[in-house]
């Protein structure tokens, strides 16, 4: 991509794949510094929580308490939490300072993703490389201006949001896969209530796992126990895995249409 054509695509948003360039870079001395931190909405997926709530140690009800806002996901009817904007002029993130973000190192994967936006919540490398992402269109950013190089796998890379895409994949197969079916088919509350609580209150789902019969129906081997008593990223992916059967059991019209043909 040419200069002039990464300039066109900020004002006609385009496409971008895994190979795509663009020139971009973001750093303290620029004069933009941190306004991309105030007046934006960041969805926050459920490893973002918990990278967030064990940086500031709290549990997790705590956390979505104080710096959450809940939400009902687009065309799939889930909830899903955003970051909540402080009470300022200018909608602030509440992490944002004048010297730049105070949990860096934790901060959101739409925070690492920017100035990138991703078109699916489906992008898996290689199952159809383009157009899953695009440049988030804000005519302050003058991070497009720097002389720095990039194609989009670089800068996913760079940003480290494969790791956070690998933890946050199947519960992202789980969305999409939802997103898909008819409007007709419903959830019921309190599926919707369990598929928020392992996406997003953990603490929640420890007590719920270990202080019901809960793996007295879905025993696990004693290393996996003692594993889900401690890792919340393990206990994710068990809940996830979990979750796949309560939400979707006799309800995938894939696997029903699949059925009817045996
Ligand atoms: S607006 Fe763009 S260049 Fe400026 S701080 Fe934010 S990401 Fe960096
Ligand atoms: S979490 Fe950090 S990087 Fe993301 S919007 Fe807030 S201050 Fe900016």
């Amino acid at each position: 991509m040419t200069d002039n054509q990464a300039t066109d695509a900020r004002i006609n948003p385009m496409q971008l794949g895994y190979h795509s360039r663009f020139k971009f870079k973001c750093h303290p001395g620029i004069s933009c510094f941190t306004q991309c931190c105030r007046g934006i909405n960041i969805i926050l997926t459920p490893y973002d929580v918990i990278r967030l709530k064990q940086r500031l140690d709290l549990p997790s009800d705590q956390f979505l308490a104080i710096y959450t806002e809940p939400h009902l996901l687009e065309k799939t009817d889930l909830p899903m939490v955003t970051l909540k904007h402080l009470d300022d002029e200018h909608d602030s993130c509440p992490f944002v300072r004048e010297d730049g973000c105070i949990v860096y190192e934790d901060r959101p994967t739409a925070c690492r993703y920017y100035p990138l936006g991703v078109a699916s919540l489906q992008h898996k490398e290689g199952a159809d490389d383009d157009g899953f992402f695009f440049f988030i269109n804000e005519p302050h950013c003058k991070g497009f201006e720097e002389d720095c190089d990039w194609t989009v796998a670089e800068w996913r890379k760079d940003q480290a949001v494969d790791e956070r895409d690998a933890v946050n994949a199947e519960w992202t197969d789980l969305v999409v896969r939802k997103r898909s079916f008819p409007p007709n088919i419903k959830l019921t509350e309190q599926a919707k209530q369990m598929f928020f609580m392992v996406s997003y209150n953990i603490d929640q789902f420890r007590e719920f796992v270990f202080g019901s019969t809960f793996l007295k129906r879905m025993p696990v081997d004693p290393e996996t126990e003692a594993q889900l008593k401690t890792d919340d990223v393990a206990l994710f992916k068990f809940g996830v895995n979990w979750l796949k059967g309560l939400l979707f059991k006799d309800r995938d019209p894939h696997e029903q249409a699949a059925a009817q043909k045996e």
